[in-house]
């Protein structure tokens, strides 16, 4: 059924109550194509559970939400399992029904929002782990072609919160599936994170353990949507080449950094953030959020417009303090 002009306050995590001309929920591939066919000339786009978007105005085209479920097992052996898993269903009860079976894999990955089909668009990762280690493949539907398409992972242009389908794919594909590896006991995890080894202190390395340590550290750090709007980390963290580095390592002896590969240098957006005052600051409807200076939150009744501003602020401050160049990690529509 298609449904016009509703309003997408709850179809979004930031809670922001922009419209939309046309409304559907998308069932099943068939049901895709005949509703793209539909469209004619008029613009759509593809929501799953709006964790990672910034609505910033109301929209003449259709809203369609990705819905399809189910989640099979197509490949097994002795030690590990391929699991199709359709893209409408929700990724913490796929990581959720993994550890019930007892497959490793996306443990540290617990209690991320949205769904399956949106984890590859921007690599979703956690606590040392990326979707990529156990990306298999993807099924995709072509929007010009209306074909679908298999991408495999080396296909996939994975990197940190980005992928093929932000850059040259994006908007141009549908994912409907995806494909993952899982692994059997005994398991290989990964406990490399230091706030996630010290919340493990005393515990057994279960996936089980792993999984509930994530759970209470993102609860005691992040805000929850149904309480207040936000998109989790609105700025990914920059990376910047070494002569930079040491320039503001210079001047801020105490900058946190990560080493990346080819001699490039990881810096947290959260400390840039706070360095400029803005960690809890509250502007109007809009703030950043006082535990986490990633996050900027909607206190309730902001416009996509106020959150941008701040944004746009933020950006605009980090670029003249360090000479560092923020990006957005959530999508803006
Ligand atoms: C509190 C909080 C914490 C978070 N923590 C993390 C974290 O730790 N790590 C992390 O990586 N992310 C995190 N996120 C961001 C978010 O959870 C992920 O990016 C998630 O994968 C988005 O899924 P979604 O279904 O909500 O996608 P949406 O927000 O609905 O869409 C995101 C983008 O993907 C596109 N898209 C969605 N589905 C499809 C599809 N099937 N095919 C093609 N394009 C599609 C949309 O058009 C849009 O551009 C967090 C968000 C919140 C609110």
């Amino acid at each position: 059924m298609i449904k016009q002009n509703i309003s997408l306050k709850k179809y979004n995590t930031f809670g922001i109550d922009a419209k939309t001309r046309f409304f559907s929920e998308i069932l099943n591939e068939k049901d895709l194509i005949e509703k793209i066919k539909k469209c004619k000339k008029t613009p759509f786009r593809i929501l799953g559970e709006g964790s990672n978007i910034l609505l910033t105005k109301d929209y003449k085209g259709y809203t369609f939400i990705i819905k399809n479920k189910g989640i099979n097992i197509i490949q097994e052996n002795e030690s590990e399992i391929v699991v199709e898993v359709q893209a409408g269903e929700n990724w913490h009860n796929f990581v959720l029904w993994a550890l019930e079976k007892n497959y490793a894999g996306i443990e540290n990955l617990a209690f991320i929002p949205g769904t399956v089909g949106a984890a590859p668009i921007q690599n979703i990762g956690a606590y040392g782990v990326e979707l990529k280690t156990v990306f298999k493949s993807c099924r995709a539907l072509e929007i010009e072609t209306l074909t679908f398409k298999i991408f495999k992972k080396e296909d996939c242009d994975f990197e940190y919160r980005s992928s093929i389908f932000k850059k040259q794919f994006k908007e141009k594909i549908i994912i409907t599936s995806v494909c993952f590896v899982l692994h059997k006991p005994p398991h290989k995890i990964n406990t490399d994170y230091d706030p996630l080894k010290n919340a493990l202190k005393g515990k057994k390395n279960t996936i089980q353990n792993i999984a509930n340590a994530v759970i209470n550290v993102r609860k005691s750090k992040l805000p929850d949507p149904s309480k207040i709007g936000n998109s989790g980390s609105f700025f990914k963290n920059p990376i910047i080449n070494k002569d930079k580095f040491l320039e503001l390592k210079n001047k801020y002896p105490d900058i946190p950094n990560f080493f990346e590969p080819y001699n490039k240098i990881k810096i947290p957006a959260a400390w840039l953030i706070e360095k400029i005052g803005y960690k809890g600051k509250r502007f109007g409807h809009a703030g950043i959020h006082n535990k986490q200076a990633l996050v900027i939150v909607n206190y309730g009744n902001a416009e996509g417009s106020d959150i941008l501003m701040l944004a746009n602020q933020i950006k605009e401050k980090i670029l003249i303090h360090f000479g560092i160049k923020l990006e957005f990690e959530v999508n803006l529509f």
